[in-house]
């Protein structure tokens, strides 16, 4: 398939307010105008999908056939090696309505203690969707590996409190944004799942100005 090249409105197809952050910061540097599903008053489509992809399609089609508009969507979660990849795919309704993620994350940490598990290994995953309201569909994904430990820290959001990247000291509840989801376009390098799953679609679709 063919990759097209986003230039103009888009719409962030989240209710998210910690993912809608992340991703106005990705997009600053490609001169693209955001407007978010929120501001929009579209509705949140059901997530039946059972891979981070499906859902980030779901996502992002309802959206952009709404809009009229090129829509983006994340699909998300934190997966945790001894729970069998849980919470994954259910990591947000791990919250409940109120989006604990207090309660969430010591829900994990009880779930492993529960299972006598010492493994502390995770990993989140980001399946990035760009749709267009003609139903072509772009697709990306990234990982950042990993360990849980006990929260630490208020940056961010979700469970960034719990969990320590590779060759970190600090949680991502104890980074900072730039740090998180910066990336290095020299380089495209860059740290967060969400940040990579980005450089992958921005170097398929997207112009820098
Ligand atoms: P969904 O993709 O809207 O179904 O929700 C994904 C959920 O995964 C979020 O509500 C968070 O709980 C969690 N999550 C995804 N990305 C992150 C992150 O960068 N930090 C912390 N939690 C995250």
């Amino acid at each position: 398939m063919s990759h097209r090249l986003l230039t103009g409105r888009l719409v962030i197809a989240t209710h998210n307010a910690g993912k809608l952050a992340e991703m106005r910061e990705l997009l600053a540097p490609f001169g693209i105008e955001a407007v978010s599903a929120g501001e929009l008053s579209l509705p949140e489509p059901e997530e039946t999908g059972t891979m981070f992809a499906e859902n980030a399609a779901i996502k992002a089609l309802a959206a952009a056939e709404a809009s009229g508009l090129p829509a983006f969507a994340d699909d998300s979660g934190l997966c945790v090696d001894a729970l069998d990849g849980a919470p994954g795919l259910f990591s947000a309704r791990w919250a409940g309505p109120k989006k604990d993620f207090s309660g969430a994350m010591a829900r994990i940490l009880a779930e492993l203690d529960r299972r006598g598990a010492t493994d502390r290994r995770a990993h989140f995953v980001s399946a990035l969707v760009l749709a267009w309201p003609d139903g072509h569909t772009e697709l990306a994904e990234g990982r950042v590996f990993g360990d849980l430990v006990e929260p630490r820290g208020a940056a961010g959001f979700g469970y960034d409190p719990m969990f320590r990247p590779d060759g970190f000291d600090r949680t991502f509840g104890e980074i900072s944004s730039e740090e998180k989801h910066g990336v290095d376009w020299r380089s495209g390098a860059a740290l967060s799942h969400r940040a990579r799953a980005f450089v992958k679609l921005a170097e398929a679709c997207l112009r820098r100005v």
